[in-house]
């Protein structure tokens, strides 16, 4: 992809302060104190945007969903799960906890990685940690944790093997109202538009979606649009309706998956009969549907 594009489009280490509009055109500030005029800006700059910023003036930022993720990766090459169980990704359910075992890797026992997700209800504001910081003390209290929650041994087993641990706080964007600027000079893709919970694995894939719908809406100024603005508009009727959908279901999802006391109780049941009745499949097939096409 970088070589189909001139090399002065690309840019790297180029830090974003802050992005303005002004009027016909956009104003970017960079962190070094350089700043750009743009005639569209485009922002998939991740949950804490600073384009989201300039098109919402600052007034919903992320939140904290009271669910805690502690990631762990084996080295590659681990034996912390056998052979047989490589393809399979074994969930389990405690009172206020679930927790994910799958293997990862290149071909070859040898390149295999081993991870474990352990997602807890916790009240206590946790770090979006964005940049994926590793955290070693993450090990002692996940694996405290998975003994508490009551999680068999060989989840406990594999989390002994983890050598690199993450402690994510999982935030969350509410929908937003309008997602571009007024003057149809910034627009957002991506987690900067719309920060979902992970538990339905969509962000990265609404997020390319996003990508194609906008750059192919665009494509159609000078034809079906005279106007950027009206292409954003289309853009948005296009992808708000699924991604805010999806962005209130995975937040369900992460509620009842980790839910405590009788919630826990109603998931298990609940879970039990979706999965029974093929349910579970259709839901997580619903999301990850492709939905760009078409014109709003
Ligand atoms: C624990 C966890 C598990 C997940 N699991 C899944 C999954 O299974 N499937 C799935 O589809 N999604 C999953 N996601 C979601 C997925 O990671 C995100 O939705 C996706 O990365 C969003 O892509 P993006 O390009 O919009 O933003 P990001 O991936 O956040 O990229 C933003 C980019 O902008 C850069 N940036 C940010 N601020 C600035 C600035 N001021 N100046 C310059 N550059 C800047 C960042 O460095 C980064 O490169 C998960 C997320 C989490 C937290």
């Amino acid at each position: 992809m970088a070589d189909a594009l001139p090399s002065e489009c690309l840019m790297f280490d180029r830090g974003v302060k802050a992005v303005r509009s002004r009027g016909s055109n956009a104003e970017i500030e960079f962190e070094n104190g350089d700043r750009e005029v743009f005639d569209l800006v485009i922002g998939a700059d991740g949950i804490d945007s600073r384009a989201r910023e300039a098109v919402d003036g600052g007034e919903s930022p992320p939140k904290y969903s009271g669910i805690r993720i502690v990631f762990g990766c084996t080295p590659a090459g681990s034996t912390a799960r056998a052979a047989s169980e490589m393809n399979i990704a074994h969930q389990w359910f405690a009172d206020g906890a679930y927790m994910l075992v799958f293997t990862g890797g290149g071909e070859g026992a040898q390149n295999k990685q081993h991870n474990i997700a352990l997602c807890v209800q916790d009240k206590t504001k946790r770090d979006e940690n964005t940049a994926w910081r590793a955290k070693a003390a993450a090990k002692e209290e996940a694996v405290a944790l998975m003994r508490e929650k009551g999680m068999p041994q060989s989840a406990i087993d594999v989390a002994e093997a983890c050598d690199r641990f993450f402690d994510v706080g999982v935030h969350y964007h509410d929908v937003l109202d309008s997602w571009s600027d007024d003057a149809g000079t910034i627009s957002l893709v991506g987690d900067a538009c719309h920060a979902m919970p992970p538990f339905l694995g969509q962000g990265a894939n609404q997020a390319m979606q996003d990508a194609l719908c906008i750059a192919s809406e665009l494509s159609k100024v000078g034809a079906e649009y005279d106007t950027v603005k009206q292409a954003l508009r289309a853009y948005e009727g296009i992808r708000k309706p699924p991604t805010a959908a999806i962005m209130q279901s995975s937040r369900f999802i992460g509620a009842l998956e980790t839910g405590a006391g009788p919630v826990s109780l109603f998931r298990d049941v609940a879970f039990f009969m979706a999965g029974t009745l093929g349910i579970t499949g259709k839901v997580f097939l619903s999301g990850a549907l492709p939905r760009f096409e078409g014109k709003a």
